[in-house]
């Protein structure tokens, strides 16, 4: 086994924290947990050569333990829970027993355009290796299910060919980047951030300088106005912004995430030009590899270093040591006036025209993704790119083509006109394929769309609902009108599936219409999976009924 090279560690010691949090920085080298053993053991990287070479010949059974439920993140591969398993069981079985024998497998798209090439291979891949599954995520990832690990090289292989790949898609390293769909060609953008997404891409996916961090690493770069990537729930966010002399170019936003204790993102205030944003990601990232927490897996996110830190001490850390000089005062970016979501038609700054288009809650398929890849050709636009709220954007659209566009996306179930229960509504994996889950998501985001806009279908407003199967918060419960996160509830003596309800939170253009981000938990506010429909009715009505203006 090799030991892992992130060898990096400056000389300074300066924190106050007590030994025992793992600190690299602080000459902790030590794991303290079994995670941190794994990933000294053998950088994760490591387990592609092993898949390639022995696992995908001998099969499941063949695969060493901390390689399947470990290392095996790294590229971008989960076991899948076993189906038939009911979310009372999620707590009481093993890894062992909740888990089949095929994988979840996340390919990135990292903020980039997906031609016809790859959707074609994506369509392929997904049909050929995965039973026609595919989820558009909110990192802007496809997600396939059913994927066996003796397929997974050719898998790699077609996807590698177009430029794709699912390396350190999970794990403890730099997670899927968000970027914004519209960048190049949006008409109020400040900043195209694209090429500093795949530079850093480009310097860092795959490099084992970076490849074992204390935990999983969000990465959002967009330099549109809306914050469509999401920049306040990400670890690492650059944002776009005006200097008054410099002109267009990033704030640095770090420590935002949801899961239990919930975070927003501290502002920096500063300036980064494009050139800047690779550098200054590595020195982020850097200081969350050094200093970041690894004792306790719950408090080892960089949130919990800024915490403790506070945000002067983190920039004074990452100017006097990693970067080596200071970075350029400059305002933060004001609030959102737009949407981030980039649903319907707009036009391009050259005059084309984007289109963005709802599946339910990110569920697509292969067969859908082939067809997609037919609707880009045929009307002769650039691509599509993913967004950060499970929605597709199509690109470089001629005006005299929208129309037939619209129309043959919403003939492979891609509405570029939802209604708004399906534009503002996103789900989890849950219990389909979540090891984790402890109710259904996805079904049941399909069947309240469905309820919502047979049931009140005179909706004039966004109402964002948020479904997640377990406290984990993929689908981001706290930042939702109506954040619904998994639970087992007791009903009527018998433990069935159910809502924990987190009420008015919302960030982007929605913040400015909460007093907090983070959606109220109203202890009474349980709801059975059963009863959804008409709690969110009720809710909705009571809401149009009482709103006020603004
Ligand atoms: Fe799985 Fe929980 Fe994440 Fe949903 S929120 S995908 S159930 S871990």
């Amino acid at each position: 086994m090799t030991i892992d090279t992130s060898t990096r560690r400056p000389a300074r010691t300066r924190d106050a924290r007590p030994r025992g949090e793992g600190q690299w920085a602080l000459g902790h080298r030590e794991p303290l947990n079994a995670n941190e053993v794994f990933k000294k053991e053998d950088n994760p990287l490591n387990v592609r050569d092993r898949i390639e070479k022995i696992y995908a010949y001998e099969g499941f059974d063949s695969i060493d333990p901390d390689d399947l439920r470990g290392r095996f993140r790294w590229m971008g591969l989960y076991t899948q829970r076993k189906q038939g398993l009911d979310g009372t069981q999620t707590s009481a079985l093993s890894d062992e027993e909740l888990e089949d024998s095929h994988f979840m497998m996340r390919i990135r798209s990292d903020g980039a355009i997906l031609g016809i090439p790859q959707l074609r291979a994506l369509g392929e891949v997904s049909t050929t290796y995965a039973r026609d599954t595919a989820d558009i995520t909110d990192r802007q990832n496809i997600q396939l299910h059913w994927v066996r690990i003796e397929d997974v090289p050719a898998i790699w292989e077609r996807l590698e060919k177009v430029g794709l790949g699912t390396t350190e898609a999970c794990g403890d390293g730099p997670r899927p980047f968000l970027g914004s769909p519209v960048a190049g060609i949006a008409a109020d953008e400040i900043i195209d951030g694209s090429p500093a997404l795949a530079e850093i891409k480009r310097r860092y996916i795959g490099n084992p300088d970076f490849s074992n961090l204390p935990r999983k690493y969000k990465t959002s770069v967009s330099g549109h106005p809306s914050l469509d990537g999401a920049p306040e729930v990400n670890d690492c966010s650059f944002v776009g912004t005006v200097h008054p002399e410099h002109g267009p170019g990033f704030d640095l936003w770090v420590g935002g995430g949801l899961a239990t204790n919930p975070m927003l993102a501290h502002k920096l205030g500063v300036w980064i030009p494009l050139a800047d944003v690779p550098d200054v990601w590595e020195a982020v990232t850097s200081v969350f590899r050094d200093y970041g927490y690894r004792r306790l897996r719950n408090r080892a996110r960089l949130k919990f270093l800024l915490a403790d830190w506070g945000v002067e001490k983190f920039r004074q850390v990452l100017e006097e040591e990693y970067l080596h000089r200071r970075l350029v005062d400059c305002e933060s970016p004001a609030a959102p006036t737009t949407n981030g979501d980039h649903i319907g038609v707009h036009k391009q700054k050259n005059g084309l025209f984007y289109v963005g288009a709802s599946a339910i809650a990110g569920r697509v398929s292969g067969t859908t993704l082939s067809a997609l890849a037919d609707v880009v050709e045929k009307h002769g636009a650039r691509g599509v790119r993913l967004t950060s709220y499970q929605k597709i954007v199509v690109i470089g659209v001629l005006e005299d083509e929208v129309e037939g566009l619209v129309a043959d996306l919403d003939e492979i179930g891609l509405a570029a006109n939802p209604s708004p229960w399906r534009r503002s509504t996103m789900a989890c994996t849950g219990l389909e394929y979540c090891k984790l889950a402890l109710v259904d998501t996805k079904e049941r985001a399909r069947a309240l769309v469905a309820e919502m806009e047979r049931r009140i279908p005179e909706l004039d407003t966004v109402i964002t609902v948020n479904v997640n199967g377990c406290p984990n918060a993929c689908a981001r419960t706290q930042i939702a009108d109506i954040g619904l996160k998994g639970q087992q509830i007791n009903e009527d003596g018998r433990q069935v599936e159910g809502f924990q309800v987190h009420l008015g939170g919302g960030i982007g253009l929605q913040s400015q219409f909460t007093e907090t981000p983070f959606g109220r938990k109203l202890r009474a506010h349980k709801v059975s999976s059963a009863k959804l429909d008409d709690y969110v009715e009720n809710v909705v009505r009571h809401y149009l009924a009482e709103r006020t203006d603004g």
